[in-house]
């Protein structure tokens, strides 16, 4: 297939971008490097430096079998600070697009969406019907766009899948997470250990979990990115199908430190702070409906293949 992936020269959007290329998609990425990087864009692609909105028109009156749209804002601390960022990048952006694909008759679409939409759910794991009431701006514009895609697969026949990730981590090989600002768990206990932190702070030891911090679902960026291609080659027209992405197992803050500690070899200091705003105690996927409609399995759940893989990358890039 020939294929757009906006926002390919990101972490998510790189990776995926890889492995599509790898599978033998045709692949034009198009970024304005407002967070990614152009050295991240694979060797394979065709690499656009624009900002999407601007070029959505243009581009995808080339022709394109599909879009995979990983271009967005993601920061949840930022979106409640400065929510106009977020409803022009991720709403105005997005409606632009499918405005776009469906002027040129572009049917198929994967679309990056997040657990955030859940907020603080009462049911975990959580299933896909789980009522979806984000509790930041992020996760609200999100939301939003699943639902203006169901509303465009109904009624003009776009094939669309939403996924909606959990704690993304880990990296495939040359391609990994480098983030300006870093507020990420892992990448930051990664920090301490290459001595570019003294230590890290545990968010709140009082929640209601088995250690006290709060548990959360990592999943490898390489099995996320397994699970686009099969969305991809899934998706029918008409119908819009949203499904989470985890491992359907938990880690608290504290156990995703011991792990680093071994991984690394470095002793790690923490010191637990006050709770972070905003933050579930504990968020774990369902993932059976990927499992059954996508066929999808996580080939590197164990936590510590992701973080030795997270491990390798930022030790390679540190200086970068
Ligand atoms: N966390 C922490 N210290 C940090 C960064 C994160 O204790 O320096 C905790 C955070 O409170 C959350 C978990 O680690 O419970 C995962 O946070 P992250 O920002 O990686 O992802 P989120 O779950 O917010 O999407």
């Amino acid at each position: 297939m020939r294929l757009l992936v906006t926002g390919g020269a990101g972490y998510v959007g790189s990776v995926c971008a890889a492995r599509l290329c790898e599978a033998g998609h045709e692949v034009v990425v198009v970024d304005d490097l407002s967070s990614g990087h152009a050295d991240a864009v694979p060797g394979g692609c065709r690499f656009v430096e624009a900002e999407l909105s601007d070029v959505a028109d243009s581009l995808l009156a080339e022709g394109f079998d599909g879009v995979l749209h990983f271009a967005a804002k993601s920061l949840v601390g930022e979106s409640m600070q400065d929510p106009s960022k977020y409803w022009h990048g991720n709403v105005v952006t997005t409606l632009r697009l499918l405005e776009a694909m469906r002027k040129h008759e572009i049917t198929r679409l994967v679309f990056s969406s997040t657990a955030a939409v859940y907020g603080q759910p009462d049911t975990i794991p959580i299933p896909e019907d789980t009522p979806a009431q984000p509790t930041n701006t992020y996760g609200a514009t999100k939301l939003a766009m699943d639902h203006a895609i169901e509303s465009y697969a109904t009624a003009h026949g776009l094939a669309a899948t939403s996924l909606r990730y959990f704690n993304v981590a880990g990296a495939y090989g040359a391609y990994g997470e480098r983030h300006a600002v870093e507020t990420h768990l892992i990448p930051i206990v990664l920090q301490v250990a290459l001595g570019q932190r003294e230590y890290v702070q545990i968010f709140g030891d009082d929640w209601p979990t088995q250690d006290g911090t709060c548990v959360r679902d990592y999943i490898h960026v390489a099995d996320l990115a397994d699970a686009h291609l099969r969305a991809l080659e899934l998706a029918q027209p008409g119908r819009h199908r949203i499904y989470n992405l985890g491992n359907g197992t938990g880690f608290s803050v504290k156990q995703v430190v011991d792990t680093c500690r071994q991984v690394t070899g470095h002793p790690i200091p923490a010191r637990v702070s006050p709770r972070r705003e905003g933050d579930p105690a504990s968020l774990v996927a369902s993932g059976e409906r990927a499992r059954q409609e996508l066929n999808w399995q996580p080939h590197r759940a164990e936590l510590d293949t992701i973080v030795r893989h997270a491990w390798e990358f930022a030790h390679a890039h540190h200086r970068d």
